[in-house]
C-alpha cells in the first residue's frame, strides 16, 4: 500500500516552520480525534495517520531523513523497513516522466516580500540493483530552466530596460478601498513584479528565462530501494525576482535481479539442485553479489531448505553492518527421462521402499491412523 506524503496529511508545504506545523496537526487532529468521532473508522485512520505525520515531521532529524529519503528513511528508524517485503515502493504512484510532475512547492507565491521561489523538480533515475546495493556516484543531466543569456535574465530586450510599473509605482501591490478598510492586493498591472517591460526579449519572450540543462554530480547511498528520494537542495527551477531557487527530487527505481531478489536487507537466491545432489550431498557454487562462496549441501537435504551466508546480503542505508544472503535449495524432478533413466529409477524405488523418506512415511502413517 502506498502510504501518503506527511506533508500531504498535514496539509502544509515542504518549508513549514515548525510553528505552521505544529499549527496544522492541532487543526485536524481537533477534526478528527477519535472522541470527536465515535465509531468512524475512517476519522481513526485518518488521526493515525496525522500523528504519524506529525511524529516525523515535529522532530528535526526524523524531518531531516524523511526530506531526504522519503518514508523508507523514517521508516528504518523505528525497525518498520522489511516489514513491507521485497520491492517495497512507497511512492511507486509518485513515478511520471521527467518535468511530469511538480511537488508542492511552487504554490508558494512570494515570501517575506521577495522574488518568488522556483518550482521543485522530480527526477526519475533507475539504477541497477548492485548500484542499489553498494551506493553510486553518477551525473544526471537535469532540464530545467536558466536565466537567458540574452538579456542576462532581465527578461527586456538587450539595450532596454524594465520600466517601473505606473499602476502600482513600482511597489507590486495596490490599495483599494472596502467599506471602512483600506486594502492591498497584488498590482493586476504587473503581476506584482512592480516593472513592465515595453520590449520583451525575443529569446525568453520577456520571461527571462531559458529552457537548458544542468549536469549534477550525485552520490547515492549503499542500500537504497526504490520509491527513495534524495534531494537535492536549491537544484530546482531557478526563483523569479531573486527569489530562492526549488529543490530537486531524485526519485529512485531500482531495476530487478535477474537471480537475487531483496527483502529488506536480505538478499534472497533460490538454486535449483538435483535429487541426486540432494540425497548424496554436494558442494555448490552460491553466487553472491561479489563473486561465487563454495556452499555445502549435506547429504539428505530437503526441498526449501535456507542457507544463510551471514553479511552477505545488503548495506544497511545510513547505518552500520549489513544483511545475510539466503540461499534457499529447490530439488528439482528430472524431466524427459531416457528409457534406461526410467528403468534405473523403477528399479531405485523398488529398492528403496517407503523408510527412506521421512516426511512421507510420516505423512502415510497419519493418514493410516485417520481412515484404517
Ligand atoms: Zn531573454
Ligand atoms: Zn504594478
Amino acid at each position: 500500500m502506498a502510504k501518503r506524503d506527511y506533508y500531504e496529511i498535514l496539509e502544509v508545504n515542504q518549508n513549514a516552520s515548525d510553528t505552521e506545523i505544529k499549527k496544522a496537526y492541532r487543526k485536524l487532529a481537533l477534526k478528527c480525534h477519535p472522541d470527536k468521532n465515535p465509531g468512524d473508522s475512517e476519522a481513526e485512520e485518518r488521526f493515525k495517520e496525522l500523528s504519524e505525520a506529525y511524529a516525523v515531521l515535529s522532530d528535526g532529524q526524523k524531518r531531516a531523513l524523511y526530506d531526504q529519503y522519503g518514508h523508507a528513511g523514517v521508516d528504518q528508524q523505528s525497525g518498520g523497513f522489511s516489514s513491507g517485503g521485497f520491492g517495497g515502493a512507497p511512492f511507486e504512484d509518485l513515478f511520471g516522466d521527467i518535468f511530469g510532475d511538480i511537488f508542492g512547492g511552487g504554490g508558494g507565491g512570494s515570501r517575506r516580500g521577495g522574488g518568488r521561489r522556483g518550482d521543485d523538480l522530480r527526477y526519475n533515475l533507475t539504477i541497477n540493483f548492485e548500484e542499489a546495493a553498494f551506493g553510486l556516484e553518477t551525473k544526471i543531466q537535469v532540464p530545467r530552466h536558466q536565466p537567458c543569456e540574452t538579456c542576462d535574465g532581465s527578461g527586456a530586450k538587450p539595450g532596454t530596460s524594465a520600466e517601473t510599473c505606473r499602476t502600482c509605482s513600482g511597489n507590486g501591490q495596490v490599495r483599494f478601498q472596502q467599506g471602512f478598510f483600506s486594502l492591498t492586493r497584488t498590482c493586476p498591472d504587473c503581476n506584482g513584479e512592480g516593472k513592465k517591460i515595453s520590449d520583451p526579449c525575443k529569446d525568453c519572450r520577456g520571461t527571462g528565462l531559458t529552457r537548458g540543462q544542468k549536469t549534477l554530480s550525485l552520490k547515492i547511498p549503499p542500500g537504497v530501494e526504490s520509491g527513495i528520494r534524495l534531494k537535492m537542495n536549491g537544484e530546482g527551477e531557478p526563483g523569479a525576482k531573486g527569489g530562492p531557487a526549488g529543490d530537486l527530487y531524485v526519485v529512485i527505481t531500482v531495476k530487478d535481479h535477474p537471480i537475487f531478489q531483496r527483502e529488506g536487507n536480505d538478499l534472497i537466491c533460490e538454486i535449483p539442485i538435483s535429487f541426486p545432489q540432494a540425497a548424496l550431498g554436494c558442494e555448490l557454487e552460491a553466487p553472491t553479489l561479489e563473486g561465487k562462496v563454495k556452499l555445502k549441501v549435506p547429504a539428505g537435504t530437503q526441498s526449501g531448505k535456507i542457507f544463510k551466508l551471514a553479511g552477505k546480503g545488503i548495506p544497511v542505508l545510513q547505518g552500520y553492518g549489513r544483511g545475510d544472503e539466503l540461499v534457499i535449495v529447490r530439488v528439482e524432478t528430472p524431466t524427459s527421462l531416457t528409457s534406461r533413466q526410467k528403468e534405473l529409477l523403477s528399479e531405485f524405488a523398488k529398492e528403496a521402499g517407503e523408510d527412506i523418506h521421512p516426511m512421507g512415511k510420516s505423512f502415510f502413517d497419519k493418514v493410516k491412523e485417520l481412515f484404517d
